[in-house]
């Protein structure tokens, strides 16, 4: 937002891009669009930003977020719209050393090379500490109205927003869904299975309890009504749905094969989830497309299937 509006304080014209994935989605952003009359358009890259999330050259973060070959790629689309946008330039919301790893001098070098546009690449909010690009040297953006802003406070931005008026802005700290834990060890888990990934078992990865039964055998277990008409909703025929037969209980999305030995594990699950209580019997109903069978199943102790927690 800052570094737009300091682009459009030039009387230059901005387009923004937000680039959506499954694991950012771009309701913030349009949000800020809004607020700032920025027009907005937003790019699905699902399909390019998974190889490198799978195979990132310059590896990952803290977690499974390859954030150099991300901030590349996207520059990169960015790059390649620019003939059909009629634009001239690229420009980013980058702060030198604002994130140790991925924009320190080095990175953001890297980042510009590889993306293939790094002449007409311009990070309006550290501009002056950084190597002259075309926009400024033609004349096109004049280097002395933009900033030098350096290192990991926020304050100078924030300051700015202030000035602007710019209230609603998304929150400065975290990144993408890459970069949590627990949605990063599922999604390392998903990618073991070696098969191509399908977009609905992403958006699997960010509901319910996680549990592989075996290599290629894995249960999604709903813990509220909205999860469990989400689970329900990105399943398939060839899925395995279990559910309590006798009272309130999970929706549980079964995966895979199962062996009837995964699936008592799976149904013992569901009913350890349900109102049934510790211990205790309940039927469990698995359907499968068209076809609905019952299973008698006695709910485990929670530290029994701790180990197949994903
Ligand atoms: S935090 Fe996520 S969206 Fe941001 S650069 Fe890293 S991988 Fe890309």
């Amino acid at each position: 937002m800052l570094a737009a509006d300091l682009i459009r304080a030039q009387d230059i014209d901005v387009l923004g891009l937000f680039f959506e994935t499954p694991f950012f989605t771009a309701q913030r952003a349009v949000k800020s669009a809004l607020s700032m009359d920025l027009p907005l358009m937003v790019v699905d890259i699902t399909k390019r930003h998974l190889e490198i999330v799978r195979h990132p050259k310059n590896g990952y973060g803290g977690n499974m977020n390859p954030c150099i070959d991300c901030h590349a790629l996207m520059f990169r689309i960015a790059g390649e719209m620019l003939k059909q946008e009629r634009a001239d330039f690229i420009i980013t919301g980058e702060v030198l050393g604002q994130r140790p790893m991925s924009q320190n001098k080095q990175s953001l070098r890297k980042v510009a090379s590889e993306s293939g546009y790094g002449d007409l690449l311009l990070r309006p909010l550290s501009a002056k500490l950084l190597p002259l690009t075309m926009p400024e040297e033609k004349g096109w953006v004049n280097r002395k109205l933009l900033m030098d802003l350096q290192g990991r406070t926020r304050k100078p931005q924030m300051e700015m927003a202030g000035q602007l008026n710019f209230h609603d802005y998304p929150s400065p700290a975290g990144g993408c869904l890459l970069t949590e834990k627990v949605f990063a060890r599922r999604l390392k888990d998903l990618f073991s299975q070696g098969k191509d990934t399908e977009i609905r078992e992403i958006e699997l990865l960010k509901l319910g309890r996680h549990f592989r039964l075996a290599p290629f055998e894995k249960i999604v277990v709903g813990r509220n009504k909205q999860e469990n008409e989400a689970i329900l909703a990105l399943s398939k025929e060839k899925d395995h749905i279990l559910t309590s037969a006798n009272g309130p209980g999970p929706v549980v999305l079964a995966l895979g094969d199962f062996t009837d030995s995964s699936m008592a594990i799976a149904a013992s699950i569901t009913a350890s989830y349900s109102d049934v209580g510790e211990g205790n019997t309940t039927t469990v109903k698995i359907k499968r497309g068209e076809v609905e069978r019952l299973l008698m199943s006695t709910a485990m102790s929670k530290g029994e299937f701790v180990c197949y927690m994903l």
